[in-house]
């Protein structure tokens, strides 16, 4: 309690408590190093570098020419939400009614709305970890405990059964994972998940979200839903969207699928803070859908070659251990060989410390892994050119030769 006004700080606990996301933070300094003239690489982003698909723009400069200006349906277009449903039968073999779908301004914002609507303060949210750096701090809003919990490398980064059975206690309301797994590339196939899921199936009052956002960026085999086993559906919420698959991240949709209940809240939550996406890329990404997946694949397999060479590049630089990502766009190797090495006056204590020193030597960004839940790693994204990739790692090694 305050006494006066003039004790009163200006900002609210909740946003000095929260953490700025790494990854936006270190493209931030990335472009500020550039704006000043140094000739950086960025493997910082998780951000395709290829175009929106020309199908999809044209569908947007159609949306503006029929008038498509006004305030959309909070909840999205319903010819938007039944490409939704189309998508989720047609790739995934899942059952849903438009009324189970929410659209929103990027995936962020639908596991924002997910999150909120389920956590209540001080119950636990089991984030399989390394995790992507919002879940952590979307929980904290909503004033819920992150209960981390951690794959090794050895298991390509993929918690067990297991592991999940230990972790889960009477406070547990949410699990929540990426697969394909921004930052460490894993993907869980059927049988993983299905192992999860009889764990959570002995525990009715945990829910899931289920992140698929890179579904599309797949290197292996086919993708795999935990929505998929009918005796946990309703527990879980499924998001995706149309920033990594579509190339499509400047446009802001994504969506969820979930229980009618809780699409339900999501839309009311979105109700009073953002009000349905923007129409023009509404307009877009149902064409997109309707379109196919095409053009996404013919991306992934730009990704998985540029993945074998970032992967062939690593293995000549000593100390990195790495597993093999099997989908997204990102190698997050193991770096704490280099810790206690110096350079001149400085000591490499950490990987933020190792990010800045290659920040700084090399002129390449990359995203320290403390904000992933691995301060032992850093995440590089390989969504860039194979030139500059080769540039990079070729700069990465010759900065850390000069180690001691
Ligand atoms: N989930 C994961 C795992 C991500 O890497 C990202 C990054 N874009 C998102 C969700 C959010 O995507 P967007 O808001 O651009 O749809
Ligand atoms: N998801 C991307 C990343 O991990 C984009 C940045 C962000 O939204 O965090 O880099």
């Amino acid at each position: 309690m305050y006494e006066t006004n003039e004790k009163r700080p200006v900002l609210s606990d909740r946003i000095t408590a929260l953490a700025e996301s790494q990854t936006i933070a270190m493209a931030k300094k990335a472009r500020e190093l550039t704006a000043q003239g140094y000739d950086m690489i960025n493997l910082s982003f998780g951000e395709p570098d290829f175009q929106t698909p020309q199908y999809i723009k044209d569908a947007a400069k159609k949306a503006i020419d029929d008038g498509f200006t006004f305030y959309t349906p909070v909840p999205g277009y319903p010819e938007l939400r039944q490409a939704i449903v189309d998508k989720f039968k047609r790739d995934n073999n899942l059952d849903y009614k438009p009324e189970n779908i929410v659209v929103s301004t990027g995936a962020k914002q639908s596991i924002a709305n997910a999150v909120m609507c389920l956590v209540n303060p001080g119950d636990e949210v089991i984030i399989v970890s390394p995790y992507w750096v919002s879940y952590e701090e979307i929980v904290k809003l909503a004033e819920g405990v992150p209960v981390p919990v951690q794959g090794s490398l050895e298991n390509d980064y993929k918690i067990t059964a297991d592991q999940l059975e230990n972790a889960i206690t009477s406070n547990t309301k949410l699990v929540m994972y990426s697969s394909p797994c921004n930052p460490t590339g894993a993907v869980f196939n059927e049988e993983e998940l299905l192992a999860i899921a009889r764990v959570l199936q002995k525990h009715p009052q945990v829910y899931v979200i289920a992140d698929e956002i890179y579904e599309y960026i797949n290197f292996e085999g086919q993708h795999a839903s935990l929505a998929a086993f009918d005796f946990i559906k309703d527990r879980v919420i499924t998001v995706n969207g149309f920033s990594k698959g579509y190339a499509m991240t400047g446009w802001r949709v994504g969506y969820l699928a979930a229980h009618k209940d809780i699409a339900a809240a999501c839309d009311k939550m979105q109700s009073q803070i953002t009000s349905g996406t923007c129409s023009i890329a509404q307009k877009a990404a149902t064409a997109a859908l309707q379109g196919g997946k095409e053009s996404a694949l013919e991306m992934t397999e730009a990704y998985r070659r540029r993945r074998d060479l970032v992967l062939a590049l690593m293995a000549e630089i000593p100390g990195f251990k790495t597993s093999v990502p099997d989908g997204a766009f990102y190698v997050f190797p193991d770096v704490s060989y280099y810790f206690g090495k110096r350079y001149d006056d400085k000591v490499i204590n950490s990987a933020d410390d190792l990010s800045m020193y290659l920040l700084t030597d090399a002129h390449v960004a990359l995203v320290s892994g403390e904000a992933f839940g691995a301060p032992q790693s850093i995440r590089f994204s390989y969504a860039i050119t194979d030139e500059k990739l080769e540039e990079a790692l070729h700069r990465i090694k010759s900065s850390l030769a000069k180690l001691q």
